[in-house]
């Protein structure tokens, strides 16, 4: 936690599997915050934790100093700033506008522009650590902006996050989060690939995955989501829809700047194939699936034959 207190209001629109976590946050370390949401009961569950509501992104923005984003894509971002009632008519000037959603470096570039007209302040803060690392204040937090400003957030940061780094300007935090994604799914298929090799080994995978976390091969991704996969549980932290989301925004970044991703635009096509068979709402670790459909083999169990949510 941070010595240094939030000066002002704060706010946050975006209430979904990391706002709320990161809501809950905010109060616990003593910030007056007012949230909207677009799904309104998602707000309301928070006024019991103390968090004021607001009806609109533009009366929330009236109120607030600092406004904290975590919405879905970077049209979302748009339309809450600057779509009808959006957050941007009500910002007063000298405000900060902090997004934590995962966006395009160039959208965060175009929408930092489009606030300075108005006086108003930006930083891209995507964010890594998974729904469990935004319940429990752990996440890591990739910032963009300029040094004023990033430290004005810092607070705020210190509350929702375990380490906060500035890596540049506006966009350079969405480019480091492009490279976290680039390390993520690519770690999961090396997981999934390491799963199905010990299933049609025989070994047992929760004492395989014990076996080899503690050493070099150790992750995040392995501890939380391998065993997750091997369990069959395919309730998402991060779901295959937004997995998509930013690999689509990794290859389009990776192709202006003609820089060749063979693997994980691979890994792009797969996660495709479970988008075809409806599965885009469970967990990225649901990767593992579209490999058993390759090599005709499960992996883990116990497996519920003909289950609607195990296919
Ligand atoms: P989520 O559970 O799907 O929640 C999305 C939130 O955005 C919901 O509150 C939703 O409102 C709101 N929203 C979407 N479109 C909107 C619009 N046009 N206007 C107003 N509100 C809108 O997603 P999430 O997992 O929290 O992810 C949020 C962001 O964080 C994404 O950019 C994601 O890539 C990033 N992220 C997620 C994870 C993770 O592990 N989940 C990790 C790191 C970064 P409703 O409640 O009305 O649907």
């Amino acid at each position: 936690m941070s010595t240094s207190t939030v000066r002002g209001r704060v706010g946050l629109v975006g209430l979904g599997l990391m706002g709320r976590g990161m809501a809950r946050n905010l109060l616990r370390s003593g910030v007056d915050l007012v949230v909207w949401n677009r799904t309104r009961h998602r707000a309301e569950a928070l006024s019991d934790d103390g968090a004021a509501l607001a009806t609109t992104p533009r009366e929330l923005g009236a109120v607030v100093d600092v406004l904290l984003l975590c919405v879905s894509t970077g049209d979302d971002v748009e339309q809450v700033l600057f779509g009808e009632d959006g957050a941007a008519d009500g910002l007063r000037a000298g405000a900060l506008v902090v997004d934590c959603s995962t966006i395009s470096p160039r959208r965060a570039r175009s929408l930092s522009d489009r606030l300075a007209r108005a006086d108003i302040a930006f930083i891209d803060a995507p964010v890594s650590g998974g729904s469990e690392g935004a319940e429990q204040g752990t996440l890591a937090i990739m910032a963009g902006g300029r040094d004023a400003d990033v430290e004005r957030a810092r607070p705020l940061f210190d509350a929702i996050g375990r380490k906060t780094t500035h890596v540049g300007p506006v966009g350079a935090g969405q480019t480091a989060k492009l490279v976290n994604q680039i390390l993520v799914v690519g770690n999961m298929l090396a997981i999934s690939e390491g799963l199905l090799l010990a299933e049609a080994s025989g070994l047992d995978l929760e004492r395989t995955i014990e076996a080899v976390a503690d050493g070099a091969a150790g992750s995040w991704m392995l501890s939380n989501r391998g065993t997750q996969a091997v369990r069959r549980d395919w309730r998402p932290g991060f779901t295959v829809d937004l997995q998509q989301k930013d690999l689509r925004l990794v290859l389009e970044t990776a192709d202006e700047l003609g820089v060749p991703l063979p693997g994980t635009a691979s890994i792009f096509q797969l996660y495709r194939t479970l988008q075809a068979r409806g599965l885009g709402g469970e967990g990225n670790h649901a990767l593992v699936k579209a490999l058993e459909a390759l090599a005709d083999r499960r992996v883990g169990g116990p497996v519920v034959d003909g289950a609607p949510d195990d296919r």
